[in-house]
């Protein structure tokens, strides 16, 4: 799975930047994706919940913003979002259009526990994030 491979390479560059910090555990993770890219909220969560245990991010929650894919034409200079398959300018049909957003795949940061060890509230749950995502159609 694509998806494994992602959440590995979010997890080593999470590890390093908390132990750079001087952290000995993740509470949360926020990535952000673009909805261009083949990434699967679920299955990056899916991923997620597998290769945690017994790390620094055991028991972490994955928090992802979805960035929607938007594009300048370079005809009529509008600015639209839209999805992967209807890249035209809405405005004028043109062809000639740069792709602003909805690429992206980033770490947006990373919070690791308060003084005490105690983590701060999540701001979303794995569980929240697996109801609100659109499944793909088998
Ligand atoms: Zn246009």
């Amino acid at each position: 799975m694509h998806e494994m491979g992602i959440t590995n390479g979010i997890l080593a560059a999470s590890f390093d930047a908390a132990r750079n910090a001087g952290a000995e555990k993740i509470c949360e993770i926020r990535i952000s994706i673009g909805d261009l890219t083949e990434i699967q909220e679920f299955a990056l969560q899916f991923a997620f919940e597998a290769l945690t245990p017994g790390t620094m991010a055991e028991g972490a929650t994955l928090a992802v913003t979805h960035i929607p894919a938007t594009s300048h034409c370079n005809e009529c200079g509008a600015d639209y979002t839209h999805d992967r398959f209807e890249m035209l300018c809405p405005e004028c049909g043109a062809f000639n259009v740069t792709q602003v957003t909805g690429r992206e795949m980033q770490i947006d940061s990373i919070e690791t526990p308060d003084e005490d060890g105690t983590c701060p509230e999540p701001t979303a749950t794995p569980a929240d994030g697996l109801l609100t995502t659109d499944y793909p159609e088998v």
